[in-house]
């Protein structure tokens, strides 16, 4: 930092320098979650100017100094590019425990501050929707390409047949971690590195933090040799497995794996799994070979991460009543249920129940659970054309009025659909707040605030 005698041995910052830095960060501390304002007004400085702003040296102005590199030149030394614009605070905790706060550290805050500055500066002080913003696809299914997406609070996805529907809604849920990774790693082979160069993204949005998750498919596994002879007996490449210390943690570590995690830039073990709170809705959910409601409801469980008994309690009809489906439910044991569909009196189990009916009945109690059951970031509620497919366009209105409602219900929501002619359903509940349409590779993607 700038020192207050001088030094001949110090390389400090040219006043210009230091314009640059603070302008860089915005005047704004770089320390992570300080974001303090360092400059404003004074009554009595010639300058006009109270700054408490500090450009901090990554690697130090003197030998003595913290975080000192003897390899510097004394240009490099005192160049804008070792510099961090901090509060004075800040700047003294860290040279006061530079063995903790390292140079690498340093410069990965500066950059993760100045990306913060500049989505401020172009997008204003507050973003559109929290929940995941984009989406990339490089190399996976009908993504030859790099595809992005952009998402709103409530999108919907129209393309026809084998156009990616499907592999949009797996590469969306595959964030949230388990059960859906796997789910989406074994459907394209991802991590096994039998096309090469695969890869997908997120940005996702939690309060005025952005955090983007990278998952690059790698020809070689991580740095263990005995892991790769262990891998590659291995009848399944892609598998990858859960490490027991981090159950329970927010992370999922992923051990052994094929590919690579970046972390806002940086090579990590895991991602904030936490930060995507996911609900994938396809035809999987009912299980296979023999698709049931039970099955659907297990499944449920697994993804929302509560207990079956739960889900199983949640069939209420207090729970249904305002749902655009009110249903009756009957309990005749554990987990067996009877219902009795809107406008009929007799109950039904559920094998009597037709699929879209069952649909109706999962699509609501999803609501309901979201709605109930908030998470730090929005439920992100995927619903696959094999669900919205089985729906009439009176069912695909309950559904979209459902899941869609602006209510500050805490579901952001991407809804596939195979035919322009039911967009028209999603216009006009949501006409005010349409946001656009753009084509991402043969797909056409409406997005609404
Ligand atoms: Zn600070």
């Amino acid at each position: 930092m700038n020192g207050k005698e001088d030094d001949d041995d110090r390389d400090d910052f040219s006043p210009a320098t230091l314009r640059e830095l603070a302008g860089r960060s915005g005047y704004v501390c770089a320390f992570p979650g300080c974001r303090r304002l360092t400059v404003g007004p004074s009554e009595d400085r010639k300058s006009g100017l109270s700054m408490v702003g500090v450009g901090a040296h990554i690697t130090a102005a003197n030998k003595n100094g913290p975080r000192y590199d003897k390899y510097l030149s004394p240009e490099e030394r005192s160049d804008v590019n070792n510099g961090v614009w901090m509060c004075q605070t800040h700047a003294k905790l860290v040279d006061d425990n530079a063995s903790k706060h390292t140079d690498s550290e340093l410069r990965r805050w500066k950059t993760q501050h100045e990306d913060w500055v500049f989505r401020r500066v172009a997008n204003g002080p507050t973003h559109p929707h929290a929940g995941v913003s984009v989406l990339r696809i490089t190399n996976i299914g009908p993504f030859q390409e790099r595809a992005e997406m952009k998402l709103g609070r409530v999108n919907v996805v129209v393309g026809d047949n084998s156009s990616g529907k499907s592999t949009v809604c797996q590469t969306l849920a595959a964030f949230s971690g388990e059960p859906l990774f796997s789910q989406f790693a074994e459907r394209w082979r991802f991590g096994a590195a039998l096309e090469g160069d695969a890869s997908i993204e997120t940005a996702v949005v939690k309060g005025d933090d952005m955090t983007t998750v990278k998952l690059t498919e790698r020809f070689r596994p991580f740095d263990s040799a005995s892991e790769v002879e262990e891998d590659e007996e291995d009848e399944d490449p892609s598998e990858e497995q859960e490490d027991g210390e981090a159950a329970g943690s927010d992370d999922v570590k992923v051990v052994a794996c094929h590919f690579q995690i970046e972390v806002n830039g940086a090579i990590s073990s895991s991602w904030p799994t936490s930060l995507y709170p996911t609900i994938l809705l396809d035809e999987e959910l009912r299980g296979s070979p023999n698709p049931s409601f039970e099955q659907a409801l297990s499944n449920l469980a697994r993804q929302f991460r509560l207990p079956e008994d739960v889900i199983w309690n949640s069939l209420r009809d207090d729970f249904f009543v305002s749902s655009g489906y009110a249903c009756k439910f009957l309990r005749t044991g554990d987990r067996k249920i009877e219902i009795a569909l809107p406008g009929r009196s007799f109950y039904l189990p559920p094998g009597s129940l037709s699929t879209s009916e069952e649909w109706r009945i999962i699509l609501a109690l999803v609501t309901k659970l979201c709605t109930l059951d908030r998470r730090p970031a929005p439920w992100l509620v995927i619903v696959d054309t094999t669900v919205s497919g089985r729906l009439d366009s009176e069912g695909k209105s309950i559904m979209l009025r459902m899941l869609g409602a602006d209510d500050n219900n805490g579901i952001q929501l991407v809804v596939c659909l195979t035919f322009q002619d039911d967009v028209p359903v999603a216009r006009d509940l949501f006409d005010e707040k349409w946001l656009g349409a753009k084509n991402v590779g043969r797909l056409m993607v409406h997005s609404f605030l």
